[in-house]
């Protein structure tokens, strides 16, 4: 029988990944009964994720969800290590070595493609690059947005497609007290940009986005919300849906947008256009961004199973910008099986398959087990379902070869890697908190990674 979980021999779980679902997998592992050690690695020298990187910097109450966070990494038995990427710093093999179980927690690190001409067009940007870019993701610094058009598009509806446009709509004084970066705050106080518009290839009764998100659309200081005329009139098979008692989701979306059509005519200076039943086809410029090709669609199907369907009829907006946020993918991790299709870890209940095999000791969570789908709460139950899985698997596992980590650091220092602790992040922390207050905003981040590090003095 396995002493693995005793005193004697502490579980040792590697997780791969500092996000929400990560942070969640190591609480409900600590809070469990056996003697468990959880080191957890990130490619940044900071952690939490899409918290710090994703989450609109004008939505504060939601990053502070990284106080549970700070808890769980308070807790003994746990460490962090940051700025070692997983797959490329050390392999998977090599990590296999020092860990009886490894969870991966890598999240979707890059987007759905349209699939249109003039996709690549220079003007034409992912959601992630705009998002990572205002939030100061060292891979998105360096990234330049051309704010000098006066039409923006976004395509998609989801809440990150609400985040993008919003951030596009707002005034700098609505921003500049945010922990939105200083190079995005610049640009974004020479944008010419005044006209957004959202599009959506179903109607108002399906669109994503939820109520909260929409009605600040209504809110903005210095623009309205448009819709076109007709936007709400609906297709029975959407009234069915609507009328739906359960479905609340619509009914509020509906109420707020029923309360933007009956509005007297726009008188601000910046507009925000809502289009439903529109699905892109090209995007056309000589070098840049100039139109965008949309075709109107109709709703076919059953009630809450409506497809969009093209109608032939097309329209051509002028814009010098588009974003498309049209879904995040995850990214595959060197030695690590994929499903290419769905761009995830593939699992039966959290553990990770190889064809039809469980790979013994490997486990998944997050986004890059289930898909990009759910907000920062739903990754909690997941977590823990996973973490369950695992314990339950505690006899069958094969203890690890090495069993602390100096080895690990001596193997990570003799490749030149800089590994974060826990305590230095904080340092990190407290200096961006400093920088902050200088200019009125909760932190001011450190963009670059060697910034950082030097905070560090690690040179
Ligand atoms: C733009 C945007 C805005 C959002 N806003 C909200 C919101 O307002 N409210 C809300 O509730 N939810 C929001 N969400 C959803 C929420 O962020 C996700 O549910 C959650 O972050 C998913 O958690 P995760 O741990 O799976 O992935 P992530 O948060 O993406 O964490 C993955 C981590 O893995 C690390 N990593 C990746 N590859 C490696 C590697 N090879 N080695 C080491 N580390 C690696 C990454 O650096 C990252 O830190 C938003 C999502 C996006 C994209």
């Amino acid at each position: 029988m396995s002493e693995l979980g005793t005193a004697r021999m502490p579980l040792r779980v590697a997780i791969v990944g500092s996000g929400p679902s990560g942070f969640y997998a190591a609480e409900a592992l600590i809070k469990a009964e056996p003697q468990i050690h959880v080191d957890m690695f990130d490619r940044l020298p900071t952690p939490f994720g899409l918290v710090r990187g994703g989450v609109a910097p004008d939505h504060p109450k939601i990053k502070s969800v990284t106080r549970v966070y700070d808890k769980i990494a308070g807790t003994p038995g746990f460490a962090f290590w940051g700025n070692v990427t997983v797959g490329r710093d050390v392999a998977i093999e090599e990590l296999a070595r020092f860990y009886d179980a490894i969870i991966f927690a890598s999240g979707a690190e890059t987007d759905n493609r349209l699939n249109i001409p003039g996709e690549d067009l220079k003007g034409s940007h992912t959601a992630t690059e705009f998002v990572g870019w205002y939030n100061g993701h060292p891979d998105y610094r360096d990234r330049e947005f051309d704010l000098s058009a006066e039409v923006a598009v976004v395509v998609g509806q989801g809440n990150v497609a609400m985040d993008v446009s919003r951030i596009l709509a707002k005034t700098i004084d609505e921003l500049k007290e945010t922990d939105i970066a200083d190079h995005a705050l610049d640009a974004l106080a020479e944008s010419k940009v005044r006209e957004i518009h959202l599009i959506g290839r179903r109607g108002p009764v399906q669109a994503k986005f939820t109520q909260p998100e929409i009605k600040e659309i209504g809110e903005l200081s210095d623009c309205d919300p448009v819709l076109e005329p007709g936007a709400l009139e609906l297709d029975p098979s959407s009234q069915a849906e609507l009328d739906d008692p359960d479905n609340k989701h619509s009914q509020k979306n509906i109420a707020v947008l029923q309360s933007f059509a009956d509005r007297g005519a726009p008188v601000k200076n910046r507009r925000y256009h809502i289009h439903f039943l529109k699905s892109p086809r090209e995007i056309r410029g000589e070098s840049h961004v100039e139109s965008l090709v949309l075709e109107r669609n109709r709703l076919e199907g059953e009630p809450f199973r409506m497809k969009a369907v093209g109608t032939g009829e097309m329209e051509e907006l002028a814009c010098g910008l588009v974003f498309r946020s049209v879904g995040y993918r995850g990214v595959a991790l060197q030695g690590v099986p994929f499903d290419e299709k769905r761009g995830v870890i593939p699992n039966i209940d959290g553990r990770v398959v190889a064809g039809s095999e469980v790979v013994p000791g490997w486990y998944v969570v997050g986004w890059i087990k289930r898909g990009p789908s759910g907000v920062i709460g739903t990754n909690k139950p997941d977590s823990q379902a996973t973490a369950a899985a695992l314990l339950d698997d505690i006899p069958k596992l094969k203890p690890c070869a090495h069993r602390d980590g100096v080895e690990l650091m001596d193997l990570l220092r003799s490749r030149g890697v800089r590994f974060v602790s826990f305590a230095d992040w904080q340092r990190i922390d407290d200096a961006e908190i400093e920088r902050g207050k200088l200019k009125g905003k909760p932190r001011e981040k450190f963009t670059r990674i060697q910034e950082m590090l030097d905070i560090l003095d690690l040179k």
